[in-house]
């Protein structure tokens, strides 16, 4: 079976190319070909030997996943359908700005952690995406992208996507070892070269792979609250019951001495007359008072059977003020693709899921 070279970061091309016989120094010049420039032909590679090229098509591919589906809402927001096998798919988003373009990439095929208000944990969990097929969407995307209207007269080096964020369908930590090489390909200057600041990292909050996570490869944090005391994200955020808002918090002061941000970012999905009151702007206030950071603010996307509405448009301003009166920087996520389905909550690929979890619920209007 031949190796993908887009499973390995630069240390571990390099050991691969010592394996082979070889200088590490191709290692470098591999990076550049498959991640740089995109190539995926060693027959291009015109810098490499002809008799290491022919050695490297008998034995190593550069195998991208497959694209199921590519849509282009009218706000220019992409979605790709990615293939994650038997008959399961994950989504990758790119989101044009005015100053930064940003891809949002999956982790896992579903997630295992059930919170309750997303639809990708509702669908349960099949597997961890590969390196290749976490890296893969950044490699995809920025082929598509150079191909598509608006970016194909660009200079060859010219970024399109500057920003990353690990933000799809999954908890990145929970696939540790698989996300974090993809996330040093992406900071190889070699490869994309993004900085730390400019990738993102959103977890629920897994404590320990966050200290370990600091250690290894800080980048910017975010990580997903959605409620400000222990009763209410215990239910929803059920992962709040192995680590509670305690524990996280002193997490996100400890990686704040490592990280290239000096904030971490706390994502809060409004969710009607569940967690938006002014007690609990008041209480949230209080439990990250001793974390420097800013809000995101994400209006619920419903979904079917959801159980959950959007918080009213004068109940999250509200919300909003009275953080923004305690001197926090919030920012209202404005919802982006919403007629390709891309709107954040809804990066729902069919997961085939291996819990059994989505057999169990019983559909909310049984149980009214
Ligand atoms: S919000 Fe994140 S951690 Fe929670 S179920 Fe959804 S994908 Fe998993």
């Amino acid at each position: 079976m031949p190796v993908n070279l887009l499973d390995f970061n630069q240390a571990q091309l390099a050991e691969y190319f010592k394996n082979l016989g070889e200088k590490p120094f191709r290692a470098r010049q591999l990076m550049r070909w498959m991640h740089h420039f995109g190539v995926h032909d060693f027959g291009q590679m015109t810098d490499i030997a002809k008799s290491l090229r022919e050695k490297l098509a008998l034995e190593a591919t550069i195998t991208p996943p497959a694209v199921q589906l590519e849509q282009v809402s009218d706000d220019g927001t992409r979605k790709w359908l990615i293939a994650a096998g038997t008959g399961n798919g994950v989504e990758t988003v790119f989101i044009p700005e005015d100053d930064r373009g940003t891809l949002c990439i999956s982790s896992q095929v579903g997630c295992a952690l059930e919170c309750t208000f997303c639809s990708t944990g509702r669908q349960g969990f099949n597997r961890n995406l590969s390196v290749s097929e976490i890296i893969g969407q950044l490699w995809l995307a920025n082929q598509s992208l150079r191909q598509a209207d608006g970016y194909d007269m660009l200079p060859a080096g010219e970024r399109i996507i500057s920003n990353v964020v690990m933000m799809g369908m999954g908890e990145p930590l929970a696939n540790y070892d698989n996300v974090v090489t993809a996330m040093q390909i992406m900071l190889d200057d070699s490869a994309y070269g993004l900085s730390r600041r400019r990738v993102t990292l959103s977890t629920s909050g897994l404590v320990p792979a966050m200290d370990r996570l600091r250690e290894d490869c800080p980048v910017a944090l975010a990580v997903s609250l959605h409620a400000p005391n222990d009763a209410l994200r215990d239910e929803i955020v059920p992962i709040n019951k192995k680590y509670p808002l305690k524990e996280l918090m002193a997490a996100c002061q400890r990686y704040l001495e490592k990280a290239p941000r000096d904030f971490v970012t706390f994502e809060y999905v409004m969710l009607d007359g569940v967690n938006d009151s002014v007690e609990h702007a008041r209480q949230l206030l209080q439990t990250v008072r001793d974390v420097p950071c800013k809000f995101n603010l994400i209006p619920f996307n419903p979904f079917p059977d959801s159980g959950y509405l959007t918080s009213k448009t004068e109940n999250i301003r509200r919300f909003r003020d009275i953080l923004m009166q305690a001197g926090h920087v919030v920012t209202t996520r404005k919802t982006r693709g919403e007629d390709i389905d891309a709107a954040c909550g809804q990066l729902a690929g069919k997961v085939q899921d291996k819990t059994k979890r989505s057999a169990r619920r019983i559909p909310l209007e049984i149980v009214v």
